[in-house]
């Protein structure tokens, strides 16, 4: 296959046995209405059920699909990278494997590409999850557009058409640590925002444990906002403020009323609570250093086991 296909889609996939024959059922269709060439490039990031052997037998009939095969599980925003790395399009559309992003928004995509757009994201308007999950999400993206120096866009997750532009952009930035929403805010260009209900999962467990999603949260919000370490100066100025004052205090009550040693419990609640900033304050600082640790060693995001490229695109329809 010579040329660019017009789509690429990327999906990452990590034991998703109960979606990915769907998924790629329903984006084909999508796909194959439209009228353009396209190829979907599906991420095994090191699945251990049957997402292997299932997308292995749609290979063998779908000629337009690519296959990128982790060595292990690297973790979703690594899967994506990979799928950058590897897809063709000159555009490229980027969505989850357990159709929560409907295959069908895709076309007003390719519109607004078209209108001349160079990213265009997809907001959610509402989402179907548990509550407290909901919640997460709400202050999460609330307190990253507070604390973040980018300004990015509220509820969009990484569900997304970027233009061959944008993509190589991405592709060039040198870091490891990729918080792609981020990232995809951080490079700029015309971007446009488009509406879309958030379906529930279709099938299977959710592949982000909470832990994951919170590692996810504090690496995007680390790593595109210096304001945390601003915080730690802030708090340390608080509290040498407040030690100053009670040392006048306590300099007074010893001069003039000379009342011998009481006030052993106030004195416990300052140890414990200074105790607390400075561990709090530490832990920040560790976080930052954490990632300039990660990224100095310059190891790779993720490694390629296996690739196969599409063995072919649908042929342009001259009317699309
Ligand atoms: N995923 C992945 N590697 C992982 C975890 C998840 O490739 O280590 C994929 C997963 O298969 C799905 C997408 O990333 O296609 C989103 O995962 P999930 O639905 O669990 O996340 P949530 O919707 O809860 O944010
Ligand atoms: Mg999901």
């Amino acid at each position: 296959m010579g040329e660019r296909p017009t789509i690429s889609v990327v999906v990452p996939l990590y034991n998703e046995q109960e979606n990915v024959e769907a998924l790629h059922d329903r984006l084909s269709a999508v796909l194959a209405a439209q009228g353009l060439s396209y190829e979907v490039v599906f991420i095994d990031d090191g699945s251990r059920d049957a997402t292997a052997a299932i997308v292995a037998r749609l290979l063998a009939r779908d000629p337009c699909l690519a296959i990128v095969r982790l060595s292990r599980n690297f973790g979703h925003q690594a899967a994506v990278s990979a799928g950058l790395d590897h897809a063709r399009g000159r555009a490229v559309v980027v969505m989850d494997g357990d159709l929560q992003d409907p295959p069908e928004v895709i076309p007003q995509f390719v519109a607004r590409w078209r209108e001349g757009f160079d990213v265009v994201y997809a907001v959610r308007a509402s989402r179907r999850e548990g509550a407290l999950k909901r919640l997460g999400y709400f202050t999460f993206y609330r307190l990253f557009r507070a604390v973040s120096e980018i300004d990015v866009p509220l509820d969009s997750g990484d569900f997304c058409l970027m233009d061959r532009r944008v993509v190589d952009t991405l592709r060039g930035l040198p870091e490891r640590m990729r918080f792609i929403r981020g990232l995809r805010t951080f490079v700029g260009f015309r971007q446009a925002g488009l509406a879309y209900d958030r379906d529930a999962r279709a099938a299977g467990r959710p592949k982000y444990t909470l832990s994951a999603l919170v590692r996810l949260a504090v690496d995007g919000l680390i790593s595109f906002s210096g304001r945390p370490l601003r915080l730690v100066t802030y708090i340390g100025g608080f509290t040498i403020a407040i030690a100053a004052g009670l040392a006048v205090w306590v300099f007074c009550d010893a001069f003039w009323n000379q009342t011998g040693p009481r006030g052993w419990a106030s004195l416990i609640v300052v140890v414990l609570f200074m105790g607390s900033v400075q561990l709090i304050c530490l832990g920040i600082i560790g976080e930052y250093i954490r990632l300039i640790f990660l990224e100095s060693k310059g190891r790779p995001s993720y490694i390629v086991q296996e690739y196969t490229p599409a063995r072919a695109a649908t042929p342009e329809r001259a009317d699309a």
